[in-house]
């Protein structure tokens, strides 16, 4: 195996996740993310107002009921108290009215709190959609701002990637795996030296047992840190 190329991969992969983070630091690149996260919050307060008129909207619609249901026992009540004729009939019907009228008394605060509402949520409504216009435009000139940093950056992103295909050809598949999966663990590098003289891992600086130094000298591809699981290597003397 040859772990030179394997080295050398490491390294160009290296330079690749440092042009990102160069690229990640840019002001474009920030503005960009910000105008971003700020309009998808925009977006979300707008879904959360077009939900709250929905609701507004079936609650007036049930109050629409509501009233026409009381209309219909009013003029019902106007009939009996018509006909009444005895002390009884009278006690009754004063009985539906101020029933009626407690129902009437509780749909008044309910429409009101419903009105109240309303007139709340349009005047953030009203801030909404003024943000919304705003960020929109910022949004637009960022975006713009934001390709043409990628065009800047995309010839050296290629370059570096088109490297580390063709390097790719000549390392074997198990250890591009393995490599890949170390590093996504946050243990860069991936691959580290292994120091003879010390016994020592160069990846977590953990002396190593008599045992694997003994597998380590012996060997001339990688083995396993048991400590951390990095690949080590011997560099030759
Ligand atoms: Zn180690």
């Amino acid at each position: 195996m040859n772990i030179d190329k394997i080295l050398e991969y490491q390294k160009k992969d290296k330079d690749l996740s440092l042009l990102f983070k160069k690229f990640k630091s840019e002001p474009k690149y920030i503005s960009y993310q910000k105008n971003d996260t700020h309009k998808k919050k925009v977006y979300s307060d707008m879904d959360r107002l077009d939900k709250m008129a929905d609701i507004s909207e079936s609650k007036a619609t049930k109050y629409q009921l509501l009233l026409d249901e009381y209309k219909a026992e009013m003029e019902e009540l106007k009939t009996t108290v018509a006909e009444i004729d005895s002390f009884q009939g009278a006690n009754y019907s004063t009985d539906m009215i101020q029933k009626l009228s407690d129902k009437c008394s509780k749909l008044i605060k309910e429409i009101s709190n419903l009105h109240n509402n309303i007139q709340e949520t349009n005047i953030i409504k009203d801030k909404v959609i003024k943000e919304g216009k705003e960020i929109s435009n910022l949004y637009s000139t960022s975006k713009k701002e934001f390709e043409e940093l990628q065009a800047e950056y995309k010839p050296q992103f290629d370059s570096i990637q088109a490297e580390l295909k063709s390097m790719k050809q000549e390392i074997p598949e198990e250890i591009l795996i393995k490599y890949h999966a170390l590093k996504k663990n946050g243990l860069s590098p991936s691959i580290a030296e292994y120091n003879p003289s010390s016994r020592q891992c160069m990846g977590c600086f953990e002396m190593l047992s008599q045992g694997m130094a003994e597998k380590m000298n012996k060997n001339t591809g990688l083995l396993e840190c048991p400590v951390c699981n990095r690949l080590l290597y011997t560099k030759e003397q």
